[in-house]
């Protein structure tokens, strides 16, 4: 047989799958694992989502092949969503994307920017597509460490200092998450706007992740970069339905802002990818103009996990922040312990799963991620028997 197409040689294999295999294991024999790795939302969407769901799928004009644009109303729900939440106004011809889930978009617009020998800022801890996707398209990751001494937050000034010229001169791309995974780190309008300058000032285009936007805790509300003046000028930002609307299996995101870019992505999009499931489309509009007051009652739920988490891991003597949005709990790992060790041995120990910083970049050693995707009962029993290990 044949070996496998070389490209492939930069996607080692997915953590989570390998680490699926030692779950499904330690299940055979069992163990009843309770997992707070992966970050994927636990509760469904309002009922008026599923009833749109069902009403379209039952028309017999909804099977066939959809526009690679979708409807018109699904742009325009998306532009209506950006003017309601951060009151940014978009251009829904040129400036609203649908993508088949955000992954996807941020993917794909790697491949439709970047050339062989370009670099692509990425940050470390950071989300593993960011890198992937720049490796794919030949481009070479150059990471920007986050870390808590400057809040997860790439530090811009220290980058243009310390970065190699040559190879500033060949950046093309810079990525930025804010509510961020996987430090649950927030940004606010003033970083925004200086990573615009810097964008503009190193002719940098400006990607932005936004998939947690709208999951925020204690009152905070996350901005998005559109918010800030001239963005669309420098900037993408990816948004999804999966964390905001508790849909992620349904693959619905966008991308938004410069025309441009937006367009070289359609053109990558249109040759590999056909429009989703009218049923689907359908759905997300319902999702999106629907009464929106559950999602604050959904961030509380997250945000009582959060509670549970922070204070178990505290009593542990562990160096927790206490994150405004998203869904995770980024903690210190004990002296003396490798991220990896530590999430292997309390998988073994106590048959709890965690997400080693590791998987997020080199910077993430010495932390784990925890995610609220678990109701409290479950949560609670986790942070028990990782005490009850602790304590032995
Ligand atoms: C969950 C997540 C997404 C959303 O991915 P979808 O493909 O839209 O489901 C994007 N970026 C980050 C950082 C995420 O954690």
């Amino acid at each position: 047989m044949q070996l496998p197409a070389q490209r492939l040689t930069s996607l080692p294999e997915n953590f989570f799958a390998k680490l699926e295999a030692r779950i499904g294991a330690l299940q055979r024999s069992g163990c009843e694992v309770i997992r707070l790795d992966i970050g994927s939302p636990d509760m469904p969407p309002p009922p008026p989502v599923i009833q749109a769901l069902s009403s379209s799928a039952s028309r017999a004009d909804a099977h066939g092949y959809q526009t690679h644009l979708g409807p018109l109303a699904l742009r325009q729900a998306w532009a209506d969503m950006y003017r309601r939440v951060f009151g940014v106004s978009l251009d829904v011809e040129s400036q609203v994307l649908p993508l088949l889930g955000s992954k996807e978009g941020i993917f794909n617009l790697l491949m439709a920017w970047i050339n062989p020998g370009d670099v692509v800022l990425v940050p470390d801890p950071g989300y593993m597509t960011y890198t992937r996707g720049a490796l794919f398209a030949g481009g070479e990751p150059h990471f920007v460490r986050l870390h808590a001494g400057n809040a997860y937050l790439p530090d811009l000034a220290a980058l243009e200092r310390h970065i190699p010229s040559d190879v500033l001169r060949r950046a093309r791309l810079l990525w930025l998450n804010y509510p961020n995974n996987p430090t649950g780190a927030v940004a606010n309008l003033e970083f925004f706007e200086q990573a615009v300058a810097f964008a503009r000032r190193h002719n940098l285009l400006l990607c932005h992740d936004a998939a947690y936007t709208q999951v925020c805790f204690d009152g905070y509300r996350a901005p998005s970069l559109l918010e800030i003046p001239g963005a669309l000028d420098v900037a993408v930002e990816f948004n999804s339905l999966s964390k905001s609307h508790n849909m992620p299996g349904w693959r619905l995101g966008a991308a938004l802002g410069n025309p441009q870019v937006l367009q070289a992505l359609f053109r990558i999009k249109t040759n590999i990818d056909s429009g989703h499931f009218r049923p689907v489309l359908d759905a997300a509009v319902a999702a999106m103009r629907g009464d929106q007051s559950w999602i604050e009652e959904r961030n509380q739920v997250y945000q009582a996990r959060r509670d549970v988490v922070v204070a178990a891991l505290s009593r542990l003597g562990l160096a927790v922040s206490v994150p405004q949005a998203a869904i995770y709990v980024w903690s210190a790992v004990p002296a003396g312990w490798t991220a990896l060790d530590f999430a292997t041995s309390v998988l073994e120990q106590s048959q709890v799963s965690l997400t080693p910083g590791t998987v997020f970049g080199a910077a993430g050693e010495g932390y784990v991620r925890i995610a609220l995707t678990t109701p409290t009962p479950a949560l609670t029993q986790a942070m028990q028997r990782i005490a009850a290990w602790r304590a032995k």
